[in-house]
């Protein structure tokens, strides 16, 4: 078994569903007979228009099937309004973007859950957190095929498999942990007084006011960000703020914990296509940077970053996003273990 497999293109002509079929025919599936197996992938923010199409899903699929195995898509909830804060409108953005049920021949679902709290806390023994709170899908699939869309990104300089890992996988709470340091501030004219984040805040901080407005005590407050992932109307102020090397840092605790819980029963597969300034989040305009190359096929986060970085270059996102110590995510990624 090949360690890292590179499918270069051999045709101009998209979808490269064939390039797909045969790096999976060279990667070696850890799958049995009867396994359910989720694939996880971005399916593209509503208006985003360089998401990769539903057929490179739909080829991981009838991979897995030919196995014998049992797939699923998935994906979690975002922080931000648009098209996949809410479970419901993110599969609707799935389904507008073509990735339905009947296309993929597989079941589309929301990793952390239709309202947001399926989720579980992974202890760790990192810097930064000592626990991180991802979608509770472990018990739910026996095998994973991360299929990500290798790209830029504002703060993480470039997006793959890492940060598929890490924000793909997180609660809204952890992307908000992630993204800054938190301290909710509450815009009063946005909250309805639901009491969503006084119920669950775990330490008491968030209680309700006179005024019937909720207050944050900010000396009992310890930052899990619970209250700003699950409030219903986004009435407490998303902070984006966060050092850049800490962000980096960050992303590669959270990648590392899930790691931890899926390594030996996943394949990972990165597309070099598509390759533009910011993720698939992005609405709107979203120059490519570089050509497509192909599929990069591997059996561990870091070694398949790496590889796909060293195929598009690093210069590629050093000019997108110059200043991003996006190199912090390799070097950190060793300094623990991962
Ligand atoms: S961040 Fe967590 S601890 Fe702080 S107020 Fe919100 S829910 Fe409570
Ligand atoms: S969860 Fe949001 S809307 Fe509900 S009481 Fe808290 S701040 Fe207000």
């Amino acid at each position: 078994m090949e360690e890292i497999v590179f499918e270069r293109l051999s045709s101009p002509h998209r979808p490269y569903v064939g390039e797909l079929r045969r790096l999976l025919e060279k990667m070696e599936a850890p799958f049995r007979r009867g396994d359910r197996v989720g694939i996880k992938l971005h399916w593209g923010e509503r208006e985003n228009r360089s998401f990769l199409p539903p057929d490179y899903a739909r080829e991981i699929s009838l991979w897995v099937k030919a196995a014998g195995a049992f797939p699923f898509l998935f994906d979690t909830t975002v922080l931000y309004s648009g098209g996949r804060r809410k479970a419901e409108d993110s599969l609707q953005t799935a389904a507008e973007h073509g990735y339905t049920e009947g296309f993929l021949g597989c079941p589309v679902v929301i990793a952390d859950g239709m309202d947001g709290r399926s989720v579980v806390d992974l202890q760790t023994d990192y810097s930064h957190f000592s626990s991180v709170q991802v979608a509770d899908i472990f018990d739910r699939a026996d095998g994973y095929v991360i299929f990500s869309h290798f790209k830029g990104h504002m703060e993480a300089g470039f997006g793959g498999a890492i940060k598929n890992l890490s924000m793909g996988f997180a609660s809204r709470a952890q992307k908000q942990r992630m993204h800054a340091d938190i301290r909710p501030l509450l815009k009063p004219g946005k909250c309805i007084k639901c009491g969503v984040c006084v119920d669950v805040c775990p330490t008491g901080a968030a209680q309700f006011g006179e005024d019937g407005l909720p207050t944050y005590d900010h000396d009992v407050c310890i930052g899990c960000a619970q209250c700003i992932g699950l409030c219903p109307n986004m009435a407490l102020k998303i902070e984006w703020e966060t050092d850049a090397t800490v962000f980096q840092e960050k992303l590669v605790e959270t990648a590392a914990a899930v790691w931890r819980k899926i390594e030996g029963r996943t394949v990972l597969i990165n597309a070099l296509l598509n390759i533009t300034t910011e993720c698939d989040c992005w609405p709107g305009d979203n120059p490519t940077i570089h050509p497509d190359q192909g599929f990069v096929g591997a059996y561990h986060p870091i070694r398949i970053d790496e590889e796909s970085m060293r195929i598009v270059g690093e210069e590629t996102f050093d000019s997108a996003h110059p200043g991003i110590p996006w190199k912090r995510q390799f070097s950190y990624a060793r300094e623990i273990g991962f």
